[in-house]
């Protein structure tokens, strides 16, 4: 995140907020991976893990304050997103865009029924709550 976009958000209230964000801990090489949701919808219980590809449980969404300080710390930036591949997307075009993803059955089936894919961290805008 740029300084200049750092500087809108402090002007924009005095509200603290945190992102939406899950952890995941891999029991073989103990890496944490902190993931950030920038859509909503539901999330495996367990992911390979980005360090050595084991399984990597689920924090369950209860995270450690230090993992989920407010937005604009940067001690610890989440490394993965959650997205939709159809957020937004009509339900006619939909069917399309997830032809051109070329996922599995699986993945397939998921995204349809509201779960979300797991990516690298881009510059999407997080899912945020207020806190304060
Ligand atoms: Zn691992």
């Amino acid at each position: 995140m740029s300084s200049t976009k750092r500087k809108m958000q402090r002007n924009e209230s005095d509200s603290v907020f945190i992102e939406e964000r899950n952890a995941y801990i891999c029991k073989t090489c103990r890496r944490v991976t902190l993931i950030v949701h920038i859509h909503r919808g539901t999330t495996p219980f367990l992911i390979d893990c980005e360090a050595c590809g084991e399984s990597a449980q689920s924090f369950m969404y209860v995270l450690p304050p230090v993992l989920s300080l407010p937005q604009g710390f940067k001690a610890l930036e989440p490394t993965k997103e959650w997205y939709s591949p159809i957020f937004g997307v009509s339900p006619v075009a939909y069917q399309h865009t997830l032809r051109n993803m070329k996922l599995s059955d699986g993945e397939r089936k998921h995204v349809e029924m509201g779960g979300l894919l797991l990516r690298d961290r881009t510059d999407a805008k997080p899912i945020r709550k207020k806190i304060a």
